[in-house]
């Protein structure tokens, strides 16, 4: 068998499984004395994740301070909030616990924590820098960032942009699909799309080599699955599923990244409000038509769904284009100009260009 070259890392040690932080619980350790948790209003507490982290805090005799502020798509402000309300206290690692929000803003904190005196434009020039400590600890099971070293924020013009930082990689992810079991269904599609779009943009990414194709299909698959039965009857059985294809999703963008329908989708979330990964997905099929017609095609389609058009079809039963609107010109103007001088379309093949991208806002729109 000829094998192609390639690189792999990802160092961080996840876990699946239901009560993952009280059987794990020696992993919840870090030196020194304090944890900063970082989460949002409702959903850490709601789903009992916020007090399993608290019993085990309790048992190694560690202190914390909550910042339960997160709110979705966490902007600088945001991020700035946490800071100044930890003020001169000294975290020793930071714990997210909540979506991919609260995760995302306790790698953005960990940085700048760690880093008093850098600013924004700092994090996103260095991937570098110093970090405190990550645990992360999803209630969502879409964005994968438990298994990332990339936090996207909202900046100060309104716009969804993502920085890397390899000590943000978590040090342990704690995944208990449990947390998921009472997530509403447009929580539980927007975040299931999401997985999937980060593994079928993980696969189309020119640099995808075998292994990470291998991967990306076994997640989508299992996204696939759970997500259509699901609908009719939640168990744990089918969200340890969706737990597991948002994970192996994540696995996958730490190495490809993410492609042409993520930075499409940014606009839709920070000025139309849409989820982001409803957002991202309403253009994974019509990227996908495109590159089929320049006879580019891709072997998961077929061994998932048989062809694009039962693709299709499968995504038009869960009345994903219920969440389209109608986008103006001028948005349209504003986002194809941002997204084609973004690094997302030079990884993603067809050779998009500024016209084809105004072409794909215009199918997109209602
Ligand atoms: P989210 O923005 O973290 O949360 C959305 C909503 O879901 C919030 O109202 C939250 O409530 C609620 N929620 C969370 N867990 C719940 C549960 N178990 N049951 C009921 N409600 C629950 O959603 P997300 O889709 O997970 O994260 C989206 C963010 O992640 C975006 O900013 C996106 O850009 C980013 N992202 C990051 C990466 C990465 O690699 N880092 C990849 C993709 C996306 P509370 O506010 O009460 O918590
Ligand atoms: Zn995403």
């Amino acid at each position: 068998m000829g094998v192609q070259d390639m690189q792999i890392f990802n160092p961080v040690k996840a876990i699946l499984e239901k009560d993952a932080v009280k059987n794990h619980k020696s992993l919840m350790n870090f030196s020194g004395k304090c944890a900063l948790i970082v989460t949002g209003r409702n959903s850490a507490k709601k789903t009992g994740a916020l007090y399993d982290v608290l019993d085990v805090l309790k048992e190694h005799g560690k202190e914390w301070i909550i910042f339960d502020e997160v709110t979705e798509n966490p902007g600088f402000d945001l991020i700035t909030k946490g800071l100044d309300f930890l003020g001169s206290k000294k975290a020793d690692a930071v714990i997210g616990i909540g979506g991919g929000s609260p995760l995302d803003a306790s790698k953005a904190i960990s940085v700048l924590h760690a880093n008093r005196n850098s600013s924004f434009e700092d994090i996103y020039k260095n991937p570098n820098l110093e970090a405190v400590p990550v645990f992360a600890v999803p209630t969502t099971s879409g964005t994968g960032s438990e298994m990332t070293q990339y936090s996207v924020l909202t900046n100060k013009d309104n716009v969804k942009s993502g920085f890397t930082n390899f000590n943000t990689f978590p040090k342990v992810s704690f995944v208990d699909p449990k947390y998921t079991l009472d997530m509403p269904w447009n929580i539980t599609l927007s975040t299931a799309v999401d997985a999937f779009s980060h593994s079928a943009e993980g696969y189309m990414c020119i640099s995808a080599d075998s292994y990470i194709k291998n991967i990306a299909e076994n997640s989508m698959k299992a996204v696939k699955e759970n997500l259509e039965n699901i609908k009719n009857k939640d168990s744990l059985e089918l969200r340890t599923g969706l737990s597991f294809g948002s994970m192996t999703a994540g696995y996958v963008i730490s190495h490809t990244g993410t492609v042409l329908p993520h930075s499409l989708g940014y606009g839709l979330t920070s000025e139309y409000g849409i989820k982001h990964g409803l957002a991202t997905f309403l253009f994974i099929i019509p990227v996908l038509k495109r590159l089929y017609d320049k006879n580019i095609k891709f072997d998961f389609v077929n061994n998932i769904f048989g062809s694009l058009k039962n693709m299709e079809n499968y995504f038009d039963k869960l009345e994903i284009n219920d969440y389209r609107v109608k986008i103006s010109d001028e948005h349209i103007d504003l986002f194809s100009e941002r997204v084609s001088k973004s690094g997302h379309v030079l990884k993603t093949p067809g050779n998009f260009t500024k016209k084809d991208i105004e072409e794909l806002y215009l199918e997109v729109s209602l």
